[in-house]
């Protein structure tokens, strides 16, 4: 879906799919390089992190296999509530995988830090952390992450799997939600 359809609700586009496929090029080069000769295991979070798995791994020419996990963190609204379950685990036993957490967007840092404690448990041969954006609340995390797409405002981002209420994830482009929509 093109973000004109709905640019009423959109007040502007901050990073076009054009821009996101260029930077997964080359975040996708340095995990070729990374994992070189190694099995990888990709683990998606969903329902963020789907359009930025298809993407990042349609880029990689390593050896690997993908796995999800849904976790709730946010809720329909916009803030993070630091109350995380889990509602879907994983299919695959990660012990001794090297494992790369394909992530969204990261705010607070609140949901991975729980994310990451948990798949530390299961003893994995490594463990790094890819995200498509990052906020700045999230620099004050201690949790490090490997792979940056973009560094974004503190805004409110809606678009490339990113939704509010569940909507607008099919936006090809990620842009700020007009605060109408949900004020
Ligand atoms: P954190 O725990 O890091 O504060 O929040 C991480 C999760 O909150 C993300 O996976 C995403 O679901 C949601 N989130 C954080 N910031 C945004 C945002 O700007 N837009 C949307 N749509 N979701 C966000
Ligand atoms: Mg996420
Ligand atoms: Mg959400």
């Amino acid at each position: 879906m093109d973000a004109t359809q709905i640019s009423s609700e959109l007040t502007k586009v901050l990073y076009t799919n054009d821009q996101i496929q260029e930077r997964l090029t080359e975040l996708a080069a340095q995990i070729d390089e990374k994992y070189r000769g190694k099995d990888l295991l990709l683990i998606g979070v969903l329902n963020g992190a789907v359009m930025v798995m298809a993407d990042l791994s349609r880029h990689l020419a390593t050896h690997l296999q993908m796995d999800w996990m849904a976790i709730s963190s946010y809720g329909s609204g916009t803030q993070s509530s630091g109350v995380v379950r889990i509602l879907k685990d994983l299919n695959t036993d990660i012990e001794g995988r090297h494992v790369l957490v394909v992530e969204d967007i990261i705010d607070t840092g609140l949901t991975l830090a729980y994310l990451i404690q948990n798949l530390n448990s299961r003893k994995p041969a490594s463990l790094e952390i890819m995200t498509m954006f990052r906020k700045p609340d999230a620099l004050s995390s201690p949790v490090d992450v490997a792979y940056v797409g973009f560094d974004l405002p503190n805004e409110f981002v809606v678009g490339y799997g990113l939704d509010y209420a569940g909507r607008y994830r099919n936006l090809t482009d990620v842009g700020t939600l007009a605060p109408h929509v949900y004020s």
